[in-house]
């Protein structure tokens, strides 16, 4: 099958610049066959380089796109966050019926744990450090409300907005705790043992599991504060290696996003559910189990070095090409010029994934949007020979 391309776009600027006419130029002149619109989008702070918009800056907290329907959250306490921006309207169902009339494919990006409005609301469902500090910038992945929600969300936007795909976003324990420039250093498997969660669901899974979540915590607390440069080059791999206590927990993490996945894949109503999957200890993904439970891999399109950009090393491929979707920044940052984008499109269009994915439309000034139709022309003659 051909691959296809999409473009990564925020709402509120489809809707800032006029939703028809923006989509007429995305299918007309940019040339994609669809769109990859945030239905549920994390905080968001930017500048918009093209003179279209106004206002030329924005700054959203996390939030959706969208009217919930009040009915699909039975199952849970949690109830999605309206953008304040969307007021009374339903600018996604607006965007549904125009990319149908454009004959646009319609992806939705949900993310999913990270949040922080919608946990500082619900503080009972955010994660707690070892020292039984709040995380307040993430739900939990592994409390019942948090999977019912997730999944609720997703029957919502499938029943309603009927998307080709969904591509779900923090569908696990997020990134790791980040530190601040003026901080004292953390090293790796000190901020892997900090960005463990200990909430009261956590523990109990890990009982149920057979696995002793106190002395989890402990030995956490132990790897922390004894953390120094000279065992720091220890990996995280390594520490769970030694520590029977912290793999034990490691394993009830991992199993609790492989369920999360598996709540959400059973209430879309798409065939397909995808997102980045890597073995991850810091995010709990476990990269065999979740290719079998999702539908597609999202892959980012990273550049190694000047001149050098490789579609992720082959570790971090679980799929094979035709499940395989790649996100690629069509931005100055990552290309030199339109030759270096249209040779590494030609390059990723070889490799037959399913789609390829510009990011982002309202983010890139014009002369990088420009590169995206010739890069699509290229690859797809090139691939034709
Ligand atoms: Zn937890």
């Amino acid at each position: 099958m051909a691959t296809e391309f999409y473009f990564y776009c925020y709402p509120w600027d489809l809707e800032d610049e006029g939703i028809d006419i923006a989509l007429t130029r995305l299918l007309g002149e940019l040339r994609v066959e669809g769109v990859n619109v945030a239905a549920a989008y994390p905080g968001v702070t930017a500048f918009r380089p093209r003179q279209t918009y106004s206002p030329r800056t924005v700054r959203f907290s996390a939030g959706v796109a969208f009217q919930p329907d009040a009915s699909r959250y039975a199952s849970t306490h949690l109830r999605p966050i309206t953008g304040g921006w969307i007021k009374s309207r339903n600018p996604l169902a607006k965007m549904v019926e125009s990319a149908e009339r454009h004959g646009l494919k319609l992806r939705l990006t949900v993310e999913c744990c990270d949040n922080p409005p919608l946990a500082e609301k619900y503080p009972m469902v955010a994660g707690v450090n070892v020292f039984g500090e709040p995380m307040p910038d993430r739900l939990c992945p592994s409390h019942p409300d948090v999977q019912a929600y997730l999944a609720a969300l997703i029957d919502d936007l499938s029943a309603h907005y009927r998307p080709h795909a969904i591509e779900l976003r923090s569908a696990d324990f997020g990134p790791g705790f980040c530190q601040c420039e003026d901080a004292a250093p953390i090293f790796e498997r000190a901020r892997y043992c900090l960005s463990l969660c200990f909430c009261a669901s956590c523990r109990r899974a890990a009982t149920e599991s057979g696995v002793d979540g106190d002395d989890a915590a402990e030995q956490a607390r132990n790897v922390i504060d004894e953390s120094d440069a000279a065992r720091d080059q220890w990996t995280v791999e390594n520490l769970l290696n030694e520590n029977r206590a912290l793999a034990a927990y490691d394993q009830v993490r991992r199993q609790t996003v492989a369920d999360l996945c598996a709540a959400i894949k059973r209430n879309a109503r798409t065939s397909g559910i995808i997102a980045p999957i890597h073995d991850d200890p810091f995010r709990g993904q476990d990269a065999k189990v979740l290719s079998g439970i999702l539908d597609g891999q999202v892959c980012q399109h990273s550049v190694a070095g000047p001149g050098d950009a490789t579609v992720q090393s082959d570790t971090d491929v679980v799929l094979e090409p035709a499940r395989r979707h790649v996100r690629v920044h069509a931005s100055r940052r990552m290309f030199r010029d339109g030759q270096h984008l249209f040779r590494e499109v030609g390059r990723i269009v070889e490799q037959k994934v399913a789609s390829i994915g510009f990011a982002n439309y309202g983010l890139l000034p014009e002369p990088c949007l420009d590169w995206v139709p010739q890069a699509i022309r290229f690859a797809k003659r090139e691939v034709a020979r």
